[in-house]
């Protein structure tokens, strides 16, 4: 990894701060061999460090945690990978109180947890999954106090015992991860994230800490203002690295599953294919199933124990597959060699697209980004957008319901509101925290109260729908943005750099664009020959070099990468 750069900028220091990092120093997993147990707790952050087994931290995490400490709040932007977790276990081993960490992932909550008892650290945790004997055992430990991370999700810290029992021993520091799920995927996503702001108050006001792979600056803005956070320290880390080759291939209608074929048989494994939809992500595992390619799937479709099976075998260490998936896997996987990551359409956002591609090459060697792109996929999103945002008339409807109710002088409960509004009880959970975000009601002890009873609300709701008009144009302007990278002339990493407003500077070297966009060879989009029946000769296996079917074991070794570049390798499929 070369020179890093961090940007610090609070807003009351307009000027922002650079500082360059020499190389980075690479983060040693915490376990129990790498972490002795200590005769007491540690005193200095040096020593907490040592006890998750990090030898010395990056300057980023220097700044976040010193910023913790000192009671400030912070926003860290940070790409997956970074070894942001390190910013609040090392907190809640220093602080007198406990220190919570709020995730909406369950699998990052119990590896990290199980870590984290490994190395000794004092740490509970509380979801909808703990039950009996360990609840009551983490509730007892919450109530001594003391130096504790609490482990939870935004549904569990909303509930009554969690809240209570942390209202009485008290809190030194809120983490809050994946924050951004405050506002890009927000209301249909995680309807509890909206209203951590207010349960956050309710625990007296702790320093938060906001954690994000992907926040620009008006998802930073709704981050900042929804969890009421109070002039936060602002550090970014740059989400392109230095190891990460960015490609775009155009690759349109047909053309585009041979194009795929064809990588992935010649890129070194393990990589992973990202699909826009469920009926792609299994279309493909067939198509290189038959193509005999090592390959899992995963996506929502999929039940619990098949995607956990899928997501394990290909996790497994030195294991050189390809997982086809939806943006539903890769949320807190720590595979440091994927080699590739491959975009079979276009993702809805770049900010999107640099989280999936900062999967690959997390060992710091090179691994290649492609996005095969055809212009016709901005349709796709848009009408995956269309869906999941909250409609404009939805609104009308619960402002309606809601105004019945307030004229009758009664505070509904949420589902005999969602029942009077003839909405999913989802849907007005969702609908509510924007209406609640705005001022207009509040739900406490699950009863719904207009704030201002001579204010209509019916009218309050129909100016509320004007901002979701806002949020589909910025749906646009992603896409958009999508199109202007792909057909972009000059560097990609610089392009990208830019886009999360870092100042662009030289050209990576690495990407299409700066390698002199490599052609590739007219027959690497013709049409595939039928993959041959299961080799069963002896024979056949050594006959590699002129069937295609046998070099794609060899192409693990690169040659066949640097072959495709050349463009040397003329139609022989
Ligand atoms: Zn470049």
């Amino acid at each position: 990894m070369t020179a890093r750069r961090t940007k610090k900028a609070t807003a009351k220091k307009a000027t922002a701060k650079k500082v360059t990092a020499k190389k980075a120093p690479r983060m040693k997993a915490a376990t129990a061999e790498s972490a002795p147990a200590p005769a007491r707790p540690p005193l200095t952050k040096e020593d907490a460090a040592a006890q998750l087994g990090i030898e010395q931290l990056r300057p980023e995490q220097e700044q976040v945690i010193a910023e913790t400490l000192a009671g400030h709040d912070a926003v860290m932007i940070v790409p997956t990978g970074f070894g942001k977790s390190a910013c609040y276990q090392i907190p809640s081993m220093l602080l007198p109180k406990p220190v919570v960490l709020v995730s909406p992932l369950l699998a990052l909550l119990t590896d990290q947890h199980q870590k984290l008892v490994a190395a000794n650290v004092p740490c509970v945790r509380l979801d909808g999954t703990v039950r009996g004997k360990a609840r009551r055992e983490a509730f007892e430990r919450i109530e001594q106090g003391g130096s504790l991370l609490v482990m939870t999700t935004p549904e569990t810290l909303l509930s009554a015992p969690l809240s209570e029992a942390l209202q009485k021993c008290g809190v030194s520091l809120v983490a809050i991860d994946e924050a951004h799920c405050i506002s890009e995927w927000g209301y249909d996503f995680r309807p509890a994230y909206r209203r951590l702001g207010g349960q956050i108050r309710a625990l007296g006001q702790p320093p938060l800490l906001a954690l994000t792979a992907t926040a620009i600056g008006h998802v930073r803005e709704t981050i900042v203002k929804s969890l009421r956070m109070r002039d936060p320290a602002v550090i970014a880390v740059s989400p392109h690295r230095s190891n990460l080759a960015f490609e775009v291939l155009p690759a349109e209608g047909d053309v585009r599953a041979r194009v795929l074929v064809r990588l992935v048989k010649r890129l070194r494994r393990p990589g992973i294919v990202y699909c826009a939809t469920r009926r792609e992500v299994d279309m493909l595992w067939a198509l290189l199933k038959r193509f005999r390619i090592p390959v899992h799937r995963y996506h929502g479709g999929m039940n619990a124990t098949e995607r956990s099976t899928e997501q394990r075998r290909y996790m497994r260490r030195g294991q050189r597959t390809v997982m086809v998936a939806t943006n539903a896997f890769g949320l807190g996987i720590d595979k440091p060699d994927i080699r590739y990551i491959l975009h079979y359409q276009s993702p809805a956002s770049l900010e999107q697209y640099v989280q999936e591609a900062g999967r690959g090459g997390r060992d710091g060697k090179k691994a290649n980004c492609i996005l095969l792109y055809d212009p016709a996929d901005r349709e796709i999103h848009q009408a995956l957008l269309n869906r999941s945002r909250i409609r404009p008339e939805q609104l009308f409807k619960l402002g309606a319901a809601l105004e019945a109710w307030t004229d009758e002088q009664r505070s509904p409960s949420l589902e005999a509101l969602a029942l009077s509004a003839e909405l999913g009880s989802r849907t007005t959970q969702a609908l509510l925290s924007k209406i609640e975000e705005a001022g207009f009601a509040t739900c406490e002890d699950s009863e719904i109260r207009v704030v201002d009873p001579s204010r209509s609300i019916e009218e309050d709701a129909r100016s509320l729908a004007g901002q979701f008009e806002r949020l589909r144009r910025e749906d646009s302007r992603r896409l958009d943005l999508i199109g202007d990278y792909a057909v972009e002339p000059d560097c990609r990493a610089t392009f990208l750099r830019a886009y999360f407003g870092e100042d662009a500077d030289e050209p990576c070297g690495l990407c299409d664009v700066c390698r002199g966009k490599p052609r590739r060879p007219s027959g690497f989009f013709s049409p595939l020959a039928a993959p041959k029946p299961p080799e069963r000769k002896k024979n056949d296996g050594r006959n590699r070099r002129g069937g295609r079917r046998g070099a794609r074991r060899r192409s693990r070794g690169g040659r066949k990468r640097r072959g495709r570049r050349s463009g040397a390798r003329p139609a022989a499929e």
